[in-house]
């Protein structure tokens, strides 16, 4: 490529989160100038299908003019302010008062942050210290799950369940943080066993796990509803109902990480709705802004805005904010997205499209013999490779199988995203039609074949 070109400036200036940045300098990055609806452009022209929606966020694709308006109009009107010290603005208000609204179960208050990462500390922060303040200190431990994906900070990557990321890391960062199993009934379950009866197998580990670090120092259960990041992993029957009942039991809150699940990616709402969750705490980020500009919330139960409010006479008020909380830019993007949600009845939109993915993705991939497991609800999925369809072994990491069925892919004009064990998600804009979803599986198709054919030599 020219001297001057992007690839080139790319390589020798940009440090970029998970890359590997010596085959990067080889390979260069694959620039994204432009979108219109579910698809982007390269700086070379070429058309791509975005599938996973670039971060499973943009619910609402890569152009829509009305949120561009938004912000303009609130840039115009007031850039800048905060919510420190009992300062406010219009579109921070605007936007709580709408996620109350359509929260999944009553909530009292909501708290903004930029990041699902941040939003999770938050909720930590919310947690240890709503603890203090109900004058039970020794009750700070976080039981996420392997597997979970929560962030990267040194909190909510403590709460991350992914080993090979911990390890590089030293995380978790103290032993307040836990995990348990995965809820994966192909790769976790005994032969035979029911997805009901592995539930109820993982419910006692969380009640052993909790009994052997004694209740009173058990704070709060971490998890997506279906796990994203870990490989879109969509619960065992009956799974939460029996964890709910292990948290009542030790009241240990449960905080729901909605910052993939939110906003009808699984055909309701909220994933709490699909799966029979009631949390204490829910978090989320992505889609409440589709994306256009960043903004996280962390919505809480009036029994732990009770605590925090408590606290502030005695132990000292809740010292916790970040100066962008509430940005009035992002917030008022977030208030024209939930309303082109009702507009556009999302949760009924994603329900249908969804059905439509499943169903195409499951009739044409099934029975190749590359594919192990097809999964998901909703507007996302993920398809597993596997080298024995028979006993579900995966490849060798090293192979990276996945990683070369992306490439292939993106020839064939689709982004998409190899996850741990060779899962290629599925999770594309909410916006997507039957048609497109076809498209989309078409060139996946292809690059399946081309992978199959690489593989055989
Ligand atoms: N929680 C979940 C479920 C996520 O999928 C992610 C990011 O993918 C995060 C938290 C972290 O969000 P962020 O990357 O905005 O910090």
């Amino acid at each position: 490529p020219p001297r001057n070109s992007n690839a080139v400036r790319d390589i020798a200036n940009v440090l970029h989160p998970y890359t590997d940045h010596r085959a990067h300098a080889v390979n260069g990055p694959l620039v994204i100038s432009r979108g219109e609806g579910v698809r982007v452009f390269d700086d070379q022209g070429k058309e791509y299908i975005e599938a996973m929606a670039g971060l499973w966020c943009a619910s609402l694709g890569f152009d829509n003019k009305r949120l561009v308006d938004a912000a303009y109009r609130q840039m115009q009107k007031l850039p800048f302010y905060h919510g420190f010290t009992a300062k406010s603005h219009e579109p921070m208000i605007d936007l709580a008062e709408m996620l109350i609204e359509r929260a999944p179960v009553p909530m009292s208050k909501v708290f903004f942050a930029n990041s699902g990462s941040e939003a999770n500390d938050t909720a930590v922060k919310m947690i240890w210290y709503a603890n203090n303040a109900m004058g039970r200190p020794d009750k700070k431990k976080i039981i996420g799950r392997l597997k979970g994906y929560h962030g990267i900070t040194i909190a909510s990557g403590s709460i991350t369940g992914l080993p090979a990321n911990h390890k590089m890391f030293d995380l978790p960062v103290s032993d307040r943080f836990i995990h348990v199993s995965t809820p994966h009934h192909y790769h976790g379950a005994n032969p035979g066993e029911s997805e009901e009866d592995f539930a109820t197998r993982l419910a006692e580990e969380l009640d052993q796990v909790i009994q052997r670090e004694g209740p009173e120092t058990v704070a709060a259960f971490f998890a997506e509803p279906a796990m994203g990041a870990g490989g879109v992993i969509v619960p065992p029957a009956t799974y939460f109902e029996k964890v709910q009942a292990v948290l009542k039991k030790h009241d240990v809150l449960f905080v729901a990480d909605e910052v993939i699940c939110g906003f009808g990616r699984t055909g309701s709402y909220w994933g709490s709705q699909t799966f029979g969750i009631t949390p204490d705490i829910l978090v989320c980020a992505k889609a409440l802004s589709a994306s256009f500009l960043p903004i996280s919330a962390v919505m809480v139960n009036d029994r732990v805005f009770q605590a925090l409010a408590d606290g502030s006479a005695t132990i000292g008020t809740w010292g916790h904010g970040f100066t962008y909380s509430g940005h009035p830019v992002p917030a008022a993007v977030a208030v024209e997205t939930l309303k082109i949600y009702d507009e556009m009845d999302i949760v009924g939109h994603a329900k249908r499209v969804g059905g439509h993915m499943q169903k195409t993705l499951r009739a044409r991939f099934a029975d190749h013999p590359l594919v192990g497991e097809i999964r998901g609800i909703g507007l996302v999925a993920a398809m597993e490779l596997v080298a024995d369809k028979a006993t579900h072994r995966n490849f060798d990491p090293g192979a990276k199988v996945g990683p070369r069925l992306a490439k292939l892919a993106e020839g064939e004009g689709v982004i998409m995203r190899a996850m741990v064990n060779d899962s290629m998600g599925f999770s594309p804009p909410l916006i997507i039609t039957e048609a497109e979803v076809d498209e989309m599986i078409a060139r996946v198709g292809r690059a399946l074949d081309a992978l199959t054919v690489q593989l055989r030599r």
